[in-house]
């Protein structure tokens, strides 16, 4: 026999939002039960300085940060289960969700904070690098490039919009983009064009990357040319890499509102999504700031948003 849980809030996902939402929900007395996920704290339990956070006016690092926030969720009283859903039914009221291991929640609202993940090239040497000269989030990162040689990958607004703010720091930033016109807005690629720190390399992508062993650094790229395929190589620093994101959406495919990129989409000013008593907070239903301060604060509201849903069901 499956286990079946009985609560008033259920939250999916460990990031930010998650455990903001956990900790806010346990606080008003409502007992949530948090499901860990795949990747327990997610994007930040990857990352490494974190220096933006408010609170911290030293350096931090995000596995830690995600760690205070578990212990902080489970010391106010939220249950946390090592688990996956694997399955929900907002057909049903309380609504079901199931794990991987058969555990069945009955939950009078759920909290969506599943996240995104940064799209990478795929490249065996990116790996080396990431968080040591590659990253996926400028905002995060740009300030460790003070005076530097920095690329950005990609031709969307996100690649746009982040080498227009790593001008605020570098000596140059070029953008590579692997066709000869951008995708973003119009607007945005005026700007670019008139930045004099900028420079953009068209029909070129990156095939490796090269630098230090010990400490590991990040010293230079090799490019191909994708209309003659001739090889080049570029000294760099830094590479943000900006080819998009993928919310963790596919459980609600067809059971929420959704763009045409997979993100919930939720009411004006609010989490709630296209099934009341359902919320959505971070990432997966942002693609526009995507910072972990951004997603705890949404998750802060979907749990106020969630107490205010059950005070009007009794
Ligand atoms: P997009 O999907 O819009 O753009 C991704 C870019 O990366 C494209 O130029 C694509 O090239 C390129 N790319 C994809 N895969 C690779 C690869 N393997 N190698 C090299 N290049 C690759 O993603 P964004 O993150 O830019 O934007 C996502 C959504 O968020 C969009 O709807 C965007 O408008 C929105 N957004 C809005 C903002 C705003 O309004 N201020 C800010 C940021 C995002 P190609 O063009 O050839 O396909």
């Amino acid at each position: 026999m499956s286990k079946i849980i009985e609560t008033n809030v259920l939250i999916i996902g460990s990031g930010p939002a998650g455990y903001t939402a956990a900790i806010y929900a346990a606080r008003a007395n409502l007992q949530p039960h948090l499901v860990l996920g795949l990747e327990t704290g997610g994007q930040l339990s990857t990352t490494t300085d974190v220096e933006n956070y408010p609170g911290f006016a030293d350096i931090i690092q995000g596995p830690w940060l995600m760690e205070q926030m578990k212990i902080q969720a489970e010391k106010v009283g939220t249950v946390i289960h090592n688990e996956i859903i694997v399955d929900v039914n907002f057909q049903t009221k309380p609504y079901l969700a199931t794990t991987d291991s058969g555990i069945q929640f009955k939950s009078k609202t759920i909290i969506i904070s599943t996240g995104a993940q940064a799209r990478w090239l795929g490249i065996d040497s990116e790996e080396k690098f990431k968080g040591h000269g590659i990253s996926a989030c400028a905002t995060c990162d740009g300030f460790f490039f003070k005076d530097k040689e920095v690329v950005v990958i990609g031709g969307g607004n996100t690649a746009v919009e982040e080498a227009l703010y790593l001008t605020n720091f570098a000596s140059e930033v070029t953008l590579i983009h692997r066709r000869d016109s951008l995708r973003s807005d119009k607007i945005l690629q005026n700007r670019l064009l008139k930045s004099p720190k900028i420079k953009i390399l068209w029909n070129k992508k990156v095939i490796e990357f090269f630098g230090s062993k010990n400490p590991i650094s990040l010293e230079k790229i090799i490019l191909e040319d994708t209309i003659n395929h001739k090889h080049s190589e570029l000294p760099v620093s830094g590479v943000f890499i900006a080819i998009g994101h993928n919310p963790a959406t596919s459980l609600f495919v067809n059971k929420l509102n959704m763009d045409k990129e997979n993100y919930i989409i939720t009411k004006p000013d609010s989490t709630e999504t296209s099934i009341e008593g359902v919320f959505a907070a971070g990432d997966v239903k942002d693609k526009i700031y995507r910072q972990a301060i951004t997603a705890a604060g949404m998750g802060c509201m979907a749990a106020l948003e969630a107490e205010k849903y059950l005070a009007e069901l009794d």
